[in-house]
């Protein structure tokens, strides 16, 4: 996956209103503005974005805007995939390592109480985040070695329709049994 297509997801995923290309590629740090126009449109030729017309929540312009589009992105390639047993597997694979990562956020909130990062002008990508949370001592070292390592996978399986071969869905499952383990302590 390339770095700029990941930056732009990352900014999409972590905003709830829609963006211009313009601000989008201010806070992914992604220059100049038609790779973020071109890197936009084929992702949502693929459905893991929306674009049209709109008014940008960052800048106030109306422009063409662009929002994250995950929820119906995953859902509808569940059932296109469902068609095909074949890449059952993989589909499983998207599901649960969304799950997983929805999970691993949400104890990223509980630790990291107070922080200012979702401040206007402060954008932090899960990555940056889980780095920061482990400089700080507020996550072990081995669970982050862990939680990146689903994070990677994940990206790979639902933006580039990798499919995990058996041995790495094995490996998986068993991060899977480690960070949920991980998860609970936090979740009362
Ligand atoms: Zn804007």
């Amino acid at each position: 996956m390339s770095t700029s297509q990941e930056k732009i997801i990352e900014v999409l995923e972590n905003i709830d209103n829609s963006i211009c290309d313009d601000c989008l590629s201010e806070k992914a740090a992604v220059f100049p503005r038609q790779q973020v126009n071109a890197i936009a449109r084929n992702l949502q030729k693929r459905r893991i974005i929306y674009r049209g017309r709109g008014i940008c929540s960052l800048c106030g312009k109306g422009k063409i805007t662009n929002s994250k589009l995950m929820k119906y992105s995953i859902d509808g390639f569940i059932s296109k995939e469902l068609e095909h047993e074949k890449n059952h597997s993989r589909t499983e694979a998207a599901k649960k390592l969304d799950e997983i990562r929805r999970n691993i956020i949400d104890v990223f909130k509980i630790i990291d109480k107070g922080s200012t990062r979702l401040g206007k002008d402060k954008y932090e990508s899960f990555s940056t985040r889980l780095s920061r949370l482990e400089e700080d001592g507020k996550i072990d070292r081995n669970i982050a070695s862990i939680i990146r390592m689903i994070n990677s996978f994940r990206n790979l399986v639902v933006y580039e329709d990798y499919q995990p071969d058996s041995d790495e869905f094995q490996l998986l499952q068993k991060a899977f049994l480690i960070i949920d383990k991980w998860c609970l302590k936090f979740n009362k």
